[in-house]
C-alpha cells in the first residue's frame, strides 16, 4: 500500500470513528450524513462576523450608488431566496431557516466568482456578470452557490479542517488558541479562500449536488434551467489559463458537469419550471 494512501484511508476511518463518536447529522436537502463537529450556531455566529468583515474591506457597489450590476444582482438573489424559501415550505422545513438572515451584496471585482456563507450570506464578484451575461445564469450561479450554505458542505471541510489542524478541537476552542488560524481555516472553508491565499475547492459531490438544486431553485425561480448548459459552455472557454476558485475549479470538468446537468434537466422542468408568459 503506497503511503499516501495509507494515510488517506487512516484519515478517513478517523471520520467514520468521529462521526460515530461525535455527531453527524442528516442534511434536509441532499439526505446526505454530514460530520459536524460545528454547530449551527457558532458556524452562523462566526459566518455573521467574517460576512462584516469582508463587506468592511472590499469595494462594495449598491444600488444606491446608481450600480446597475447591483440591481440585477439583487432582484435575481431575492428570487432564488424566494425559491429556497417555498422549497423548504413545501417540505414542511420552514423552521431550518429560522437562523438564515439573508444578505445580498455585489462586489466590484475583477474575479469571476460568487459565494454563499451559512445564514444566506450572498456575495456575487461583478468579474462574473461578462460570463453570466443575462438574468437565468445569474440564478445558475447564485442557486449554485445558495446550495452549498443549505447543503453545509462548508461545514464538513470545517470539521475535517479541525480535524487535520487542531487535532477535532471544537471551533469555539479553536477560535479561542488559535484565532488568526481558525479564521483562515474557517474562511477557506466557506468561498473566502482567495482573501487568506488557502484554498479548500469542494469535493466532486458537493459541486454535483450544487448544480442539481441550484437548477432546481433556479426553475422555481421562473428562469429556464437550459441556460445553466449555455452558461457552463461560456465558462469552458473563459477559463482558458486562469483559474480563480470556486467556478472554475478542475473538477468536476465542465464537460462532467454539462453532461450531470443534462442527466437531470427534463425532470427538473417537468417538476419546476413554470415559465411566465
Ligand atoms: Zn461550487
Amino acid at each position: 500500500m503506497k503511503k499516501g494512501f495509507k494515510r488517506y484511508v487512516a484519515f478517513q476511518l478517523m471520520i467514520a470513528t468521529m462521526c460515530f463518536l461525535v455527531s453527524c447529522s442528516t442534511n434536509t436537502l441532499t439526505h446526505r450524513s454530514q460530520l459536524s463537529l460545528v454547530s449551527d450556531d457558532e458556524v452562523m455566529s462566526t459566518s455573521a462576523t467574517q460576512y462584516k468583515q469582508f463587506i468592511s474591506t472590499n469595494k462594495v457597489v449598491s444600488t444606491k450608488g446608481g450600480s446597475k450590476d447591483a440591481a440585477i444582482v439583487n432582484k435575481v438573489s431575492n428570487k432564488i431566496i424566494a425559491a429556497v424559501k417555498q422549497y423548504y415550505a413545501d417540505l414542511g422545513r420552514t423552521s431550518e431557516l429560522d437562523g438564515y438572515a439573508w444578505e445580498i451584496n455585489t462586489v466590484q471585482s475583477t474575479e469571476a466568482n460568487a459565494w454563499c456563507m451559512p445564514g444566506g450570506k450572498i456575495v456575487v464578484y461583478t468579474g462574473i456578470l461578462p460570463i453570466t451575461q443575462n438574468e437565468a445564469s445569474l440564478a445558475v450561479v447564485i442557486g449554485h452557490e445558495v446550495t452549498h450554505a443549505l447543503a453545509k458542505h462548508g461545514k464538513e471541510r470545517m470539521s475535517q479542517g479541525l480535524i487535520q489542524q487542531f487535532g477535532g478541537q471544537a471551533l469555539s476552542i479553536a477560535l479561542a488558541n488559535k484565532p488568526q488560524q481558525t479564521q483562515q481555516l474557517f474562511g477557506a472553508a466557506y468561498g473566502l479562500g482567495t482573501q487568506y491565499g488557502i484554498m479548500l475547492p469542494f469535493s466532486r459531490n458537493d459541486e454535483y449536488e450544487a448544480d442539481k438544486f441550484g437548477l432546481v431553485f433556479t426553475a422555481m425561480a421562473g428562469y429556464d434551467p437550459h441556460e445553466a448548459i449555455s452558461f457552463w459552455h461560456r465558462m469552458e472557454q473563459f477559463s482558458g489559463n486562469q483559474k480563480p476558485p470556486e467556478f472554475l475549479s478542475t473538477h468536476p470538468s465542465n464537460e462532467n458537469r454539462i453532461a450531470q446537468l443534462q442527466s437531470v434537466m427534463d425532470e427538473t422542468v417537468a417538476k419546476y419550471y413554470h415559465p411566465q408568459h
